[in-house]
């Protein structure tokens, strides 16, 4: 009897162990949406003009457009993409975790990132930027020094600061909204971010500016959870997007939502 027990309960670890697992080969993404006859997307809800949500609670923006083109290319309707909303500290985890087939959110490409997870090819180029008060005498990152500046956890931009201005405070938020709220609230001297996002914060406010010089290069591109099951849906997204560059898709969808 112990002996059945024993084999039983080595038969399970085993199997537990992924001794069995590995010979299974990882569901490959764009077959498990062809099957779903849906696209999984995590997109941004707090952050205007790329994803954001209109009064009736609808999703909008650069970002979504593009998430709706994509789908219409893959499966035939725009309609078949389901949106998720992810932030800028969570959208890691709900690609990991498989929760998305992938996350359309003003995502830079960073080496660091590049380990974890994979990529499409980039659709916009945005650059860091230093948004202050009208009132403000501030016009340069190293004028920072001991002061406070606000950002967005999980953003790009953090990494930047630590390394370029070790003497700044950083005050994170979870969202742009809270964050711009800070600003303006003077709960810091700055806030920092992509000049694109903070273009989309500052236009209808005259309370605040952005100053003029860019801190950074961001490739904003598709991510992907990484591994040989994105390998197909990468080809597939990479070769979309492309097609949608040189045909100047992309140009009119900057144009309709304003970004440079
Ligand atoms: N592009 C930057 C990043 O990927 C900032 C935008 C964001 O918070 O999504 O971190």
């Amino acid at each position: 009897m112990i002996k059945k027990v024993f084999s039983a309960l080595l038969f399970i670890s085993l199997v537990c162990c992924g001794c069995a697992k590995k010979e299974v080969a990882p569901v490959d993404t764009l077959t498990t949406i062809k099957q779903r006859d849906q696209i999984i997307i995590g997109v941004k809800v707090d952050t205007p003009p790329f994803g954001y949500l209109d009064k009736d609670g609808k999703n909008i923006g650069f970002d979504i457009d593009l998430a709706k083109l994509i789908t219409k290319r893959l499966l035939g309707d725009e309609n078949k993409a389901v949106f998720i909303p992810v932030n800028t500290s969570n959208r890691i985890m709900k690609l990991s975790s498989g929760e998305v087939d992938m996350v359309i959110a003003t995502m830079s490409i960073t080496p660091q990132r590049q380990m974890i997870l994979d990529f499409s090819v980039p659709y916009h180029v945005a650059g860091q930027a230093i948004m202050v008060k009208k009132d403000s005498e501030i016009t340069s990152l190293m004028e920072l020094q001991d002061k406070k500046a606000i950002i967005v956890f999980g953003s790009t931009v953090e990494r930047n600061l630590r390394s370029n201005v070790p003497n700044i405070t950083i005050i994170g938020y979870k969202t742009y909204p809270e964050a711009f709220a800070a600003l303006k609230e003077g709960l810091a001297d700055a806030m920092i971010s992509d000049d694109t996002i903070l273009f989309g914060l500052e236009m209808k406010d005259d309370s605040v500016k952005i100053l003029p010089k860019r801190y950074s290069k961001e490739p904003y591109a598709v991510a992907f959870a990484k591994g040989e099951q994105s390998e197909a849906l990468i080809e597939k997204i990479n070769f979309e997007i492309n097609d949608m560059i040189n045909r100047g898709v992309v140009r009119q969808l900057k144009a309709k939502w304003n970004i440079d």
